[in-house]
């Protein structure tokens, strides 16, 4: 076995990208100012906050003053959900960051079909009851699952309610959606640091502070600027993946499926660098520890919930009362790590067939 550990768990995070790590280290090591200070140590963080904000405004087709950097998705979510006014939506496979606000504010979890899907017959009805915002995993983290964000916008527009879109997932390997109100982001899924996101909003839509100090971020966000990190995303925003990274992601899915597993999403769009399979009989805790021992990283859900071996509520909301393996490449990922992992799984799974790992029930 390298030393080296093959990298399967980029939805979690992902290494930093060469040219993150030219853009961020000077910032940490030489123009480390404060971009609020009046002097000239400000200029260059300052400059490069102000790069990475058209940076990521270009790629969301958005106007540069209408972004709020923060400290990461998670923020970004918050503000949006938590300072809307009236009733808010969501659908049931967000990220805890959404689910919890909207329901900490008596919001109303909508439901997906099978394949993690919105149904939108239950969306209809409850925007013809009127809401203040609804809020949507443009692509889902755990399962890849991309939800039709343009027929959910032109229903939310005639509705008269802002769509959210959460693209922590998107940034740096796809397109950004083209119709949105709100768009979260985050850096460090594809190659960014860990430590800054941001919430865009088009021309006019309000936005209430959660925060409130030193006045940055034209007062929606207090809180010194972290140029290191934005400037990451700034740069990640110019990334995208390539189609190699879905001819890999279909190697190991086929290999999966030929070792008896379930893709889950498998009728639904999905990212191009996401596996997410349930392997019925054994559980998926079991096949990341066995998975580790060989030097492969992956994740039994989303990182937060790994290791706590409790149900995913994005795969119970989708009917699947198991648990489930998720694989995720990365820029990183080459052909011959994909090789590799799947002489790992043929080994790990047979092992655990053979101790005969009981199905797992949350
Ligand atoms: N939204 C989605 C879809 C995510 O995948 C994540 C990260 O796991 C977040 C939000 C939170 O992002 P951050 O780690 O930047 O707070």
């Amino acid at each position: 076995m390298s030393d080296v550990p093959i990298y399967l768990d980029h939805n979690a995070t992902s290494p930093p990208h060469p040219a993150v790590l030219d853009v961020a280290l000077p910032l940490i090591q030489e123009h480390w100012g404060n971009t609020g200070s009046a002097h000239s140590l400000a200029r260059a963080p300052h400059a490069a906050v102000e790069h990475a904000r058209g940076q990521l405004a270009t790629w969301a087709g958005a106007r540069a003053k209408d972004l709020v950097f923060c400290s990461g998705a998670t923020e970004a979510n918050n503000l949006v959900v938590l300072g809307a006014s009236g009733r808010v939506l969501c659908t049931a496979t967000e990220h805890p960051s959404v689910l919890e606000a909207v329901q900490l504010r008596g919001g109303l979890v909508l439901p997906v079909d099978g394949d993690g899907l919105l149904d939108l017959e239950c969306l209809e009805e409850e925007l013809s009851k009127g809401a203040g915002l609804l809020s949507v995993l443009a692509a889902n983290n755990e399962t890849g699952v991309r939800q039709d964000t343009e027929t959910i916008y032109a229903m939310a527009k005639a509705a008269g309610v802002p769509l959210h879109l959460d693209c922590a997932q998107l940034v740096g390997r796809h397109e950004a959606p083209e119709n949105w109100d709100y768009m979260t982001v985050t850096g460090h899924k594809a190659g960014g640091l860990k430590g800054a996101g941001a919430l865009l909003r088009r021309q006019g839509l309000a936005l209430q502070a959660l925060s409130y100090g030193g006045g940055q971020e034209r007062g929606y966000r207090a809180g010194t600027l972290n140029p290191a990190p934005i400037a990451s995303l700034g740069v990640v925003a110019t990334l995208s993946h390539s189609s190699e990274i879905k001819t890999l992601r279909d190697q190991l899915e086929a290999a999966c499926v030929s070792l008896g597993a379930r893709v889950t999403g498998a009728g639904a769009p999905r990212l191009w660098n996401t596996c997410n399979v349930v392997f019925e009989g054994i559980q998926s805790d079991m096949l990341v520890v066995g998975l580790d021992l060989e030097g492969v990283c992956a994740s039994a859900g989303s990182a937060c919930s790994s290791g706590a071996a409790k149900a995913s509520g994005v795969l119970l909301s989708m009917g699947i009362d198991h648990s489930a393996l998720r694989l995720s490449l990365g820029w990183s990922t080459q052909a011959q790590d994909i090789a590799r992992a799947i002489e790992v799984l043929k080994v790990v799974v047979a092992r655990q067939r053979a101790l005969g790992s009981e199905s797992w029930h949350g």
